[in-house]
């Protein structure tokens, strides 16, 4: 049986803030189903939505501090969770990586360097669990330190490192290098320094012996300057060992005939019971209510990537469209003034819910007819999976995991019964306008929704043969 130590820095339902939170939960529990050992380390956060007891298991000593080790299991499941308890450090209320104004907690370096020595002594069986990995599973910036601290070790475990999101690189002041305590050797453009600065991704990138990223476009789009962010060349210079493996869902978690958020549920066979769901969600927040209208959802962090710029764009043009619009993210606040803005001018059409809210993004998905995903880059992207499932067509920019995952609507597709949603091409509000409106078109056409609406709910979008792929991946180490 192999033994994986899976090394995050968010995993649901404890503490999320994204995407790498739903795979940090669904991938392991899909590997221990396939008869995996893969125990979890993350940080003690203050708020830690821990439901299961928790229990004192040993004490270690790095770089001058003494940090607990906490045992639990991932809530109604068996997958046993570490705890990396030093409250000096990560006894924060809130987000993981920054403060309430969304500025970066000051000391993030010394916390995740922390949290990455505790795994090295972990992965080494030096922290008093009697348990050591034959693989350290680490994912994004945050444990990007792991893989290059256990280069330095005799008779290490092997290491994997996934790229979540490439955009994020744990980027500090070369003096950071030294505050750390880091080995000098790692001072280098082969190790990790980069262009002056102490990147904490490159410890991942330039000392992992495998790594990963969420879907093959991406693993492509990584290696070329547009998406690489200068890092394009170590990763062209890696290609052997970088494999993309796209991310599956949780199918149990996000199943519109089992989903505890919703009153109303339905599936396959009782597709008609979803717009229910919709009438619901119209009542609720003011909209006018006609079970005609296409609702058009978004459910995303609110920042640049997810293309909140050419939503902000076309909001013009679109509400003149015969649609309604609702929205459930936090994020940077220009895009939180600007959408509140068209809220509050068409209160009948548009909805905007500035919070982080899980059962309101199931119920979101559960109602709405379409889902807009319009990202300007996209390592993977889960929500236009759960909105398949739910029979939300989803309209996709053609970019990462997006353009794996999608097939648009054409006239071959939905004779090979492929077709799943509308994806466009160009970065600009008028191409996402374009789309949206060929899709309000075939959504005119019950019977041709219908179809699509069937083809994306059938598709099997679960970890089964992804978590496959990736227990195949440590078998070859
Ligand atoms: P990313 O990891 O880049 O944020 P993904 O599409 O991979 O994007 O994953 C986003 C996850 O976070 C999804 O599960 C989505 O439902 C959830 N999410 C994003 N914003 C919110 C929000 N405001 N409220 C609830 N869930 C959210």
């Amino acid at each position: 049986m192999k033994k994986i130590l899976f090394v995050t820095s968010e995993v649901f339902p404890l503490i999320k803030t994204g995407g790498l939170a739903d795979v940090s939960a669904s991938l392991p529990i899909a590997l221990n189903g396939l008869n995996a050992d893969v125990r979890l380390l993350i940080p003690y956060y203050k708020d830690l939505n821990k439901t299961e007891e928790t229990y004192y298991k040993s004490t270690v000593h790095v770089n001058k501090r003494s940090v607990n080790i906490l045992e639990t299991f991932l809530p109604e499941t068996q997958v046993l969770v570490w705890l990396v308890d030093c409250p000096a450090l990560f006894d924060y209320p809130g987000n993981p990586y920054v403060d309430e104004q969304g500025n970066d907690w000051l000391n993030n370096a010394e916390r995740f360097a922390l949290f990455c020595r505790v795994a090295v002594e972990l992965a080494m069986n030096r922290a008093y669990l009697d348990w050591m990995p034959d693989v350290v599973h680490c994912n994004d910036w945050q444990s990007g330190l792991v893989p290059a601290l256990l280069s330095t070790e005799v008779d290490r475990p092997s290491t994997v490192f996934t790229i979540h999101n490439l955009a994020y690189q744990g980027l500090f002041p070369k003096k950071t290098h030294a505050l750390l305590n880091l080995p000098r050797q790692f001072w280098h453009p082969n190790g990790i320094e980069f262009n002056g600065m102490l990147s904490f991704m490159k410890g991942g990138l330039a000392y992992a012996d495998r790594i990963t990223t969420v879907s093959p476009t991406y693993a492509q789009e990584i290696q070329t300057a547009e998406f690489g962010y200068g890092l394009e060349g170590l990763l062209r210079h890696r290609n052997k060992d970088l494999v993309g493996i796209l991310n599956g869902i949780d199918i149990d978690h996000w199943n519109p005939e089992t989903d505890v958020y919703l009153n109303q549920h339905y599936g396959i066979s009782t597709l008609d019971k979803k717009q229910l769901n919709k009438t619901a969600l119209q009542a609720k927040y003011g909209l006018f209510i006609d079970a005609n209208v296409p609702v058009f959802a978004l459910i995303s962090r609110l920042v640049e990537q997810k293309g909140l710029g050419l939503i902000v764009d076309a909001l013009p043009e679109m509400l003149k469209l015969p649609l309604q619009f609702v929205l459930l993210g936090k994020g940077e606040k220009y895009f939180e003034q600007q959408l509140a803005f068209f809220a509050k001018k068409h209160p009948q059409q548009v909805v905007i819910i500035l919070d982080y809210d899980e059962a309101l993004a199931h119920q979101f998905e559960a109602a709405a007819d379409i889902f807009l995903m319009p990202s300007l880059f996209e390592p993977c992207g889960l929500n236009q999976l759960y909105s398949q499932r739910y029979g939300t067509v989803p309209i996709v920019r053609k970019t990462g995991g997006l353009a794996d995952t999608v097939v648009d609507a054409l006239p071959a597709t939905f004779n090979d019964k492929t077709a799943t949603g509308f994806v466009f091409n160009g970065a600009s509000s008028g191409a996402l306008l374009e789309a949206i409106k060929r899709s309000i078109i075939v959504y005119s056409d019950s019977e041709r929704w219908k179809e699509l609406q069937l083809n994306g709910m059938q598709k099997n979008d679960s970890w089964h043969s992804s978590a496959q792929r990736y227990l195949e991946l440590y078998e070859a180490l």
